[in-house]
């Protein structure tokens, strides 16, 4: 059986990269090793309620804010979108006391500088420079030359030493960052560019799907379908193997057996982490030892223990706004990471579900997101769903009831109005969408070390490519900008980008 192209993953990258080849003509194939579609962005399903996993808000789909230009070019603008609160779509619980986000740069800098009324001039200073940031994010697709590397000297400049420049009060910074559990916070690390990028979505506008991030995969998956294209679902790729120099054919694992051993095609897309693209291609002429190593070596972002909470009915009002609560003896949220790393808890995203049906007023599911390094669960990696042992599972329920206990700080009588819960750790993440360490955002980007630490699409293979969070920004924004990089290193950037000018 032989595409023109074979996408490897069902992420939002992969389901991106088909639906844009498809578009542009392309007959497209995408493997799935999983039975649903989207990776992270799968939903499940508990006695009639639906839990999110990797996908809880998206910030800037308002109308003509970017990524409302990407969803409307890939039909996404019609689901169930609803706008968090604009006068507080984030809360931050930090030192005893909670701080609103508002939306709009001007009402973000005003909301803040009522608070910190001697620091309102770096804040509305602040406030510029993300929505310059901002309108900057399709630089890479748009401008000529290598978009890719030269893209922003903000890559290369450190978030945190940033803020220390430009923001006198230490409790400020702490509130300006305190929603970016949606990034790993590292001080060392983090390029000025991620943090700057993804901050600047959310304060444009910020958005909750109601029915769950499914629905994202769903539609893509069907538009790929209504184009002429193929998604194999169950169906694991087991290797790409290459010929003179070019990658030739995927072979597939199908669970139904009705699938294609060998799928042929004269352009590969991986979706899939590089390491585990890596793995695929067992024998290659194009991959230089050094090059695997390189990759093999690269450090992950933490993953995430979530807790998908059913609530008693009438019990919690919903607010329509995310929490992020963090511990009382914490003194910087950019610590929360570095204490991850020790096994210790000190800050978690809350995000409850839009409630179904009429009646708004109560929350029916709430999420609980915390930050978790990979060695608290390392030890059970040789284990599957199935078999992981009794240990495994009075882990996730001594770590459910701590964490609970620490959110009902932030939204009193949650504890007591627990009806169910579900749990996952990293190593759940890892089985289900190959994350290396169950990571929660991919390969750590290091402003220090940009060489090394970003990715472009095209790799030593010339008809292999990447795509996906690993490459450049993570998450739904950060992946949107990425899967027309790939596409444009394939059918050229001109007609492609065209309806972002
Ligand atoms: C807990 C959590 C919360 C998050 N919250 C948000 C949020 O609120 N907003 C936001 O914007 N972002 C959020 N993110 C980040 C966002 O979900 C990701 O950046 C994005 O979905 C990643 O998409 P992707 O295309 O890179 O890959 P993935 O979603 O990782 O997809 C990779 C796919 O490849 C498949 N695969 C793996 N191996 C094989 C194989 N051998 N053969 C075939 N298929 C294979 C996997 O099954 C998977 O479907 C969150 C992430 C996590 C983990």
């Amino acid at each position: 059986m032989k595409f023109d192209a074979v996408i490897l993953g069902s992420g939002l990258g992969g389901l991106q990269c088909a639906y844009i080849l498809a578009k542009s003509g392309k007959k497209v194939c995408v493997v799935e090793k999983n039975i649903v579609p989207g990776g992270c962005l799968q939903s499940f399903r508990r006695k009639g309620e639906v839990f999110d996993t990797g996908f809880h808000y998206v910030g800037a789909l308002g109308k003509g804010q970017i990524l409302e230009k990407f969803f409307s070019y890939f039909s996404l603008m019609d689901l169930p979108w609803v706008q968090l609160d604009t006068k507080g779509f984030d809360q931050i619980f930090f030192g005893g006391k909670s701080y609103l986000l508002q939306n709009g740069f001007e009402n973000f800098a005003e909301g803040l500088s009522e608070q910190f009324p001697s620091s309102a001039k770096q804040i509305k200073a602040y406030s510029g420079f993300l929505k310059e940031v901002g309108s900057k994010i399709t630089d890479p697709l748009l401008k000529p030359g290598d978009g890719f590397f030269s893209v922003n000297k903000l890559l290369g400049k450190n978030a945190f030493e940033y803020l220390q420049s430009n923001i006198n009060d230490p409790l400020l910074i702490n509130i300006l960052s305190g929603n970016s559990l949606k990034l790993e916070l590292r001080k060392e690390t983090l390029p000025l560019y991620t943090f700057a990028q993804i901050n600047s979505s959310y304060i444009q506008s910020a958005w909750r799907l109601e029915g769950g991030g499914s629905l994202i995969a769903d539609s893509l998956a069907k538009s790929i379908t209504d184009m002429g294209g193929e998604v194999f679902l169950g169906a694991e790729a087991t290797e790409i193997a290459e010929k003179d120099g070019k990658a030739e054919y995927v072979s597939v694992r199908s669970r139904s057996g009705k699938d294609p051993e060998r799928i042929y095609a004269d352009t590969f897309i991986s979706n899939l982490s590089p390491q585990l693209t890596l793995e695929l291609l067992k024998e290659s002429s194009c991959i230089r030892p050094v090059y695997r190593r390189r990759i093999q070596k690269l450090d992950q972002t933490y993953g995430f223990f979530t807790v998908n909470i059913r609530l008693k009915d009438g019990t919690i009002p919903y607010r329509n706004r995310n929490y992020y609560c963090y511990s009382p003896d914490l003194d910087c949220v950019w610590d929360v990471s570095s204490e991850a790393d020790k096994g210790r808890t000190k800050g978690m995203l809350i995000s409850e579900s839009v409630p179904k049906g009429q009646d708004k007023r109560f929350s029916t599911n709430i999420d609980l997101l915390v930050p978790m390094d990979f060695g608290q669960v390392a030890k059970w990696e040789g284990t599957t769903p199935a078999t992981r042992p009794q240990e495994y599972k009075e882990f996730k329920a001594r770590k459910a009831e701590e964490f609970i206990k620490m959110a009902d700080s932030c939204i009193p009588g949650l504890k007591a109005a627990v009806q169910t819960y579900y749990t996952s750790t990293p190593l759940t993440y890892q089985h289900y969408t190959g994350a290396v360490n169950g990571t929660a955002y991919g390969i750590r980007k290091d402003c220090n070390n940009l060489l090394m630490t970003l990715l472009a699409p095209k790799t030593p293979v010339s008809n292999l490519f990447l795509t996906g969070q690993n490459l450049n920004l993570h998450g739904v924004l950060g992946v949107s900008v990425t899967s027309f990089m790939t596409c444009s290193d394939i059918l050229g950037k001109d007609s492609l980008v065209s309806f972002l000018e």
